[in-house]
């Protein structure tokens, strides 16, 4: 079956999106430009959000002590054993949130990304509340001649859960931020975080169709990892029964059914998180990789005949 979004994946992954874009294949390599964040320098919060350990998703080339252009060389040679065929990178600015700086800095770190001859864009990790208008004025003058996608932190659409990871910041803020990058026609990704303590079943399936309802390009799916060095491993440790974890499976389902009530055109980046085994406390999934597991997902999907947006509602307004 051919899909809305031309091939035969049961629904719009990213490597899709990138094929219609720019008729070829295309990698991101992660950067650690040195940001910090204001929910940890004591702008918004200090400690940060309860899950975050940025060590636990920053590839061992990406290190803020390199330059931009040797943690770019780096990652291409770290991925060519894998991607023989990719020429064509994004710089991913994703360490901390990398929009929170001088904007004399932030084009500094942006134009030396971009003056790598084979880095084509830039997809930047941020959160709604730092992205003043002189930054975005900068990000739209860039988007003319480059591919800028910005990515912000949703994690929930609820702010009762907000204010329990301490992320200083509400849901509406979300809602403004992918607003005003849509009316900039900036390209906007999210993250979703699945398993946080208070939220349902329920709760959660109706996520996909809040976030249906917003001008959001692309989306990546979590479940909740408690990751070593973080505020919530401390409390694991002492109160397990705080937490409910999805099981590896009972989350393949679950995605399943978040799939089928997304906005058929929103790219699905990532299905589920992958740190570093050894950084995760709990729970614990094996040594299966992201990748196996977003491929069983696609076989489930096929095997049931279902698809992104099968029960997909528009809201009437
Ligand atoms: S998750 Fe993002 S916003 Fe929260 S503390 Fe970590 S870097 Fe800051």
């Amino acid at each position: 079956m051919i899909y809305p979004w031309a091939d035969e994946k049961p629904y719009y992954t990213y490597s899709t999106y990138f094929k219609r874009l720019f008729g070829r294949r295309i990698q991101k390599l992660s950067i650690d430009a040195g940001f910090t964040c204001p929910n940890r320098d004591g702008t918004k919060g200090i400690g940060g959000c309860y899950y975050c350990n940025n060590d636990a998703f920053n590839p061992s080339y990406c290190r803020p002590d390199k330059s931009i252009t040797q943690q770019i060389t780096d990652g291409i040679a770290f991925h060519s054993w894998r991607y023989r065929r990719v020429t064509r990178y994004l710089a991913y600015f994703q360490a901390f949130s990398n929009t929170y700086g001088s904007l004399s800095y932030l084009k500094r770190v942006y134009a030396e990304a971009l003056s790598h001859p084979e880095v084509i864009g830039l997809v930047i990790s941020t959160r709604p509340d730092c992205l003043p208008d002189e930054t975005l004025d900068y990000l739209s003058e860039l988007s003319k001649k480059n591919y800028i996608q910005v990515e912000i932190g949703i994690e929930s659409c609820y702010d009762e859960t907000l204010r329990k990871l301490n992320r200083g910041h509400s849901f509406a803020e979300t809602v403004k931020a992918l607003e005003t990058l849509s009316r900039r026609r900036i390209p906007s990704g999210g993250h979703l975080i699945f398993g946080l303590p208070g939220e349902t079943l329920d709760m959660m399936l109706n996520e996909a169709q809040i976030i249906s309802q917003l001008p959001l390009t692309s989306i990546k799916l979590h479940q909740l990892q408690i990751i070593k060095g973080t505020a919530w491993a401390a409390e694991y440790s002492l109160h397990p029964d705080n937490f409910k974890l999805f099981e590896r499976n009972e989350y393949a389902d679950f995605v399943i059914r978040f799939i089928e009530r997304l906005r058929p055109d929103m790219v699905v980046e990532r299905l589920s998180a992958e740190a570093p085994p050894l950084m995760v406390v709990a729970p614990n999934w094996g040594l299966e990789r992201a990748d196996a597991f977003q491929q069983d997902i696609q076989k489930k999907m096929i095997s049931l005949q279902t698809y992104q947006g099968k029960y997909f509602k528009f809201n009437e307004k």
